[in-house]
């Protein structure tokens, strides 16, 4: 019994824990809530049966209830997992009880059980409550309808909170940029690891004096194995951990630079069509769609998924069809050599191809303002960061930028800042941003759409402390402000390019009939997506006129392998 209106009906701890003899660990929760006790029953049983190996199953008769179970369940230090909750109840509808115990366990993944004709309600949930997917009554059988939607949510839940539960200790103070970049890469690249702020974690200091680590040797990380890195570099960090990795061989069919949602495509339908296949990545899988916070508009997925999700899904999904990953690597110059493709890396190699994708996308634009680089990594970031989110709880924090990025971020953030506002250039946000996100905006009452409104300088002592903020009418305030979140557009960063591959002015990349430039050598017309230079590829938004968008990345990716499979072919 969890209390006294709540049923647990599995076992606390598994067969493996009692099994390896270890003092054992209690199984994570799914919370179970229908007020018709049949189909209480019928759930849990089938919950039971599905993943009661693993999970508890916990049972209760109405939302208030569950609420009051969640709560005692947490003070007994106890993990959530999932919470699935019928709409239709007495009291507290379904929806009304997940918007409250998402405040209690916001890392719970949320599903509403729903009869046909709630349909609407449910698709109304997925932005009230960040619904994670609504199952439709009956679910029979369970074998198809039930349990491969809760084992895909379990298993992206279990990612999360392996990712939070060991590996790596980091320690050191937030606003320093080297602790940010270490925690980002870490993040980013998805390595089990737990953070510690050095002010705020009494544990941090504890462990540093077991670890015979001075505060002004910061940040440090302390491996499984006990090595002790103090102040590494990031490169120094991914080799201790074997991130960063050597390629397999040295000559490849496809060399794609750039692992974002473009690059991953390629290397996806690359592997699982038989072409040897590598991946060059300067920085962590997933590009720029790696940092949303919530893709809702890519096909298939109603109640959106996290660019991270999407990353760990593509990332799998690419090395498990044979795809080689290399990250931590940038290119720095391709040369042709007859039918060769040479891309020269980073690290001082090279790698031979018959053929090269270029997906290396758009980088943040830099704000040229008084303080911003200086503070760039204290309090003001690029992108949306979500390695901070939780840092910002309670704090006032500034978003600048009016496109869909901005947008997500703002959304985002005023789920655990105080107060969140938007500076935004333009008069209003409809000409740069989706509608369905201004409606987000403007339901949540914490953030604040500032137009024609512009941050002209950054302010603080080691790290962001205030913004100069230009108002509409002209007026200037200091504000105090605990951390900046910087969207104002991208750039291609090809300059490597230069000399070898047709660009336009901004540096996109020229393809198709506009890459069949002076010195196009071929009788035939470039392919859709080659560029100026046979057997070299362009897809995603570093492409001269494409459209900034996930799906059009990926399509674009895919493309791009069956255009290298008819290069092949005449080669
Ligand atoms: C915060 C945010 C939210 C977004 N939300 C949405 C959304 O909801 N829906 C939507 O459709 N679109 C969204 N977008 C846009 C979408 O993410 C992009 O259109 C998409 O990621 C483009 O994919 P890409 O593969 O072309 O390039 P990118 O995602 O930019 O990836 C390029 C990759 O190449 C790497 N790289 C660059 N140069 C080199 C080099 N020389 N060597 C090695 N690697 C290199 C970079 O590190 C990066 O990882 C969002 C963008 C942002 C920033």
């Amino acid at each position: 019994m969890t209390s006294a209106s709540a049923v647990t009906d599995s076992p606390a701890v598994s067969d493996r824990d009692h099994a390896s003899g270890e003092a054992p660990r209690r199984n994570p929760v799914i919370l179970l809530v229908d007020d018709e006790p049949a189909v209480l029953a019928a759930v849990a049983r089938d919950m039971r049966k599905g993943f009661g190996g693993r999970y508890r199953i916990v049972r209760a008769g109405s939302g208030e209830d569950a609420l009051e179970a969640l709560r005692e369940l947490v003070r007994r230090g106890e993990q959530i997992a999932m919470l699935v909750a019928d709409q239709r109840m007495p009291g507290l509808s379904g929806t009304d009880y997940l918007v409250d115990a998402r405040q209690i366990v916001p890392s719970a993944k949320r599903v509403l059980l729903t009869a046909y004709a709630d349909t609407e309600a449910a698709i109304q949930a997925i932005n009230e409550v960040d619904l994670d997917y609504y199952l439709l009554k009956p679910w029979d059988p369970p074998e198809e309808e039930l349990f491969p939607v809760v084992e895909d949510l379990l298993t992206t839940w279990e990612a999360g909170a392996a990712l939070e539960a060991g590996g790596v200790r980091l320690i050191g103070h937030r606003f320093s940029r080297a602790t940010h970049e270490l925690r980002d890469f870490l993040s980013r690249n998805r390595v089990p690891a737990r953070w510690f702020d050095v002010e705020r974690d009494g544990e941090a200091r504890q462990l540093l004096k077991v670890s015979g680590v001075q505060e002004d040797r910061l940040p440090v990380a302390l491996l499984e194995d006990g090595t002790v890195l103090e102040r590494p570099t990031v490169l120094e960090l991914a080799e201790r951990l074997g991130v960063a990795g050597q390629p397999a061989s040295d000559h490849y069919d496809l060399v794609i630079v750039g692992g974002g949602p473009a690059g991953l495509a390629a290397a996806v339908y690359g592997a699982s069509e038989g072409v040897r296949t590598i991946m060059v990545e300067r920085e962590a899988p997933g590009g720029q769609a790696g940092m949303s916070s919530r893709i809702e508009n890519y096909l298939g997925f109603p109640a959106g998924l996290s660019g991270s999700d999407l990353t760990r899904r593509a990332t799998d999904q690419a090395r498990r069809l044979g795809a080689e990953l290399l990250t931590l690597q940038n290119t720095t110059a391709l040369r042709v050599e007859g039918s060769g493709r040479i891309i020269e890396l980073s690290g001082g190699g090279s790698l031979s191809a018959s053929t090269v994708l270029i997906a290396s996308g758009v980088s943040y634009r830099q704000l040229e303002a008084p303080g911003f680089a200086e503070l760039t990594g204290q309090g003001i970031y690029y992108g949306a960061a979500i390695t901070e989110a939780r840092a910002c709880a309670d704090q006032h924090v500034v978003v600048i930028g009016g496109a869909n990025s901005a947008g997500q971020a703002a959304v985002y953030f005023s789920q655990y800042a105080v107060r969140v506002t938007m500076l935004v250039r333009g008069k209003s946000l409809t000409r740069s941003m989706s509608q369905y996100l201004i409606e987000q905006i403007e339901a949540l009452d914490n953030v604040e759409v500032r137009t024609g409104a512009a941050a002209v300088a950054a302010e603080g002592d080691g790290r962001l402390q205030a913004l100069r903020i230009r108002n509409a009418d002209g007026s200037e305030a200091r504000e105090d402000v605990d951390a900046c979140f910087v969207f104002i557009g991208a750039r291609p960063m090809t300059d490597w390019l230069a000399g070898v591959i047709a660009r336009d002015d901004r540096g996109y990349i020229l393809a198709g009939l506009d890459a069949k430039v002076d010195g196009w050598q071929l009788p035939r017309d470039p392919f859709p997506l080659e560029t100026s230079v046979p057997g070299v590829f362009v897809a995603g938004d570093v492409r001269a006129r494409s459209i900034k968008r996930v799906a059009s990345a990926v399509g674009e990716g895919a493309m791009a392998v069956s255009l290298v499979h008819q290069y092949l072919a005449e080669a």
